[in-house]
């Protein structure tokens, strides 16, 4: 019989707890840990250590190149429950599970466990993993990055939009439709195009001018549940697809609740019908959803979720009024600072984002340039309050300048690098590397 470069049991137990004691397939998950069940008291473990490469000759994924170190070190094994382990260890299984896909499951949970504790107990409410810009977006090339609970971002006007503008792609709010631009136009643009009745072909980015998707140009977003959704340029087209299938149709994948425009226009400023202006109608225009939805999200979201310490009041059904703790008094938000201000709006986007986490899994993207009047410590606090909070959804935050207060642990922090046009990669900082 062949000889076995088996795993000692040292590399065994790092195999473990690099994947934090469950099992890496994205589609299982399970832990690999836990207590006997014959009440001894004892421990009992679940998980196999299971070689990328086969331990002999004749196994599944034999690599002769290997030298016997090689293939019994760390980076030649992945941690699997049992069940999946028998399945990736058959020989007739070798072609569903060829080397690549497994390293790819190892990385991407791994990357899950080690950066960000929160991503592994709470990953269903985690959608995103990865997004990866390709020829797109001011990335010549390939550049991707990785996200955790709460991910931050510097640098961003290099890509003429934010990170959290890319995820808004797949998000349902704005939804990509796929559409054909008028016979005389010779390109394909991508955009985010509000359905209208008649179907129309005119093709809308937000405020900004429309940009090509040129025809290599590809982003693709990594889901949590291991599921890929890509959407890419063609000679003729721009097309989605899901883990493989192609759809006809773009629709939403997560949901993205993003903050945008100016405050002090939107929430007091006239209304577009005749009506009388309102706080709740601002800020329902504000946050983009109906005044009957900001109402569910203040009442239906329990008071010790404000990160700032407010109580709300909705008076004669359109008036908000809050009321800032060690405060006995009701105020108007007309009243408040601009500071204040820029709080509240913070304060009701985790509110809805918490509402909205209870349907489907949720992004809260915040772009640093809509909140103008936070300080440095305003930001620490925020920021800081987030990771401790341990939120049933993701948070992006894309920051115009860099922090220089605050003590977070698990934050995926990225410098944006490149020139002004173009981004040539997304630097991974720790971060007291980030901070200045
Ligand atoms: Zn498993």
């Amino acid at each position: 019989m062949a000889k076995r470069d088996e795993f000692t049991l040292t590399t065994k137990r790092i195999l473990a707890e690099r994947a934090g004691q469950r099992c890496s397939n994205p589609e299982c998950g399970r832990s690999t840990a836990g207590p006997s069940d014959d009440g001894s008291g004892e421990s009992t473990q679940l998980g196999k250590a299971a070689h990328i490469t086969a331990a002999a000759e004749g196994g599944p994924r034999y690599d002769p190149k290997l030298s016997p170190e090689q293939r019994s070190s760390p980076e030649n094994g992945i941690w699997l429950c049992a069940e999946c382990a028998d399945r990736v260890d058959k020989r007739e299984n070798e072609v569903q599970y060829p080397v690549e896909f497994l390293r790819n499951w190892k990385k991407l949970h791994e990357s899950a466990t080690g950066t960000d504790f929160a991503t592994i107990q709470n990953r269903g409410f985690y959608p995103v993993r990865k997004l990866t810009l390709i020829d797109f977006a001011g990335v010549q090339g390939e550049a991707t990055i990785n996200f955790g609970a709460l991910t931050i971002f510097h640098g961003t006007s290099k890509l003429n939009q934010t990170v959290g503008d890319l995820l808004r792609i797949f998000s349902d709010q704005e939804r990509f439709v796929r559409t054909r631009q008028p016979r005389s136009g010779s390109t394909w643009n991508y955009g985010r195009i509000p359905i209208t009745e008649d179907k129309s072909f005119v093709i809308n980015v937000s405020t900004k001018e429309p940009r090509n998707f040129p025809p290599t140009g590809k982003i693709r977003l990594c889901l949590s549940d291991s599921k890929e959704v890509i959407i890419s340029g063609g000679t003729d087209d721009v097309s989605m697809s899901i883990s493989d299938t192609h759809l006809p149709v773009f629709s939403a994948v997560i949901n993205v609740v993003s903050i945008g425009g100016n405050f002090h226009q939107t929430v007091f400023g006239s209304p577009l019908s005749d009506e009388e202006p309102n706080t709740m109608g601002g800020l329902s225009r504000f946050f983009g959803i109906s005044v009957g939805e900001l109402k569910d999200c203040i009442k239906g979201v329990p008071t010790d979720s404000s990160v700032f310490g407010y109580s709300y009041e909705i008076r004669d059904d359109s008036e908000l009024y809050l009321k800032i703790r060690g405060n006995d008094d009701f105020y108007s938000l007309g009243v408040l600072s601009s500071g204040e201000q820029n709080r509240l709006v913070l304060d009701m986007a985790i509110k809805i984002a918490m509402y909205s986490a209870k349907v489907k899994p949720t992004v809260l993207t915040i772009d640093q340039s809509h909140i103008i009047s936070l300080d440095q410590k305003g930001w620490a606090f925020f920021l800081e309050w987030v990771e401790r909070a341990m939120l049933p959804f993701q948070v992006v935050v894309d920051r115009n300048y860099r922090p220089s207060e605050g003590n977070l642990s698990h934050a995926m922090c990225y410098d944006v690098i490149g020139t002004d046009m173009s981004v040539t990669s997304f630097e991974q900082l720790t971060w007291n590397e980030f901070k200045k």
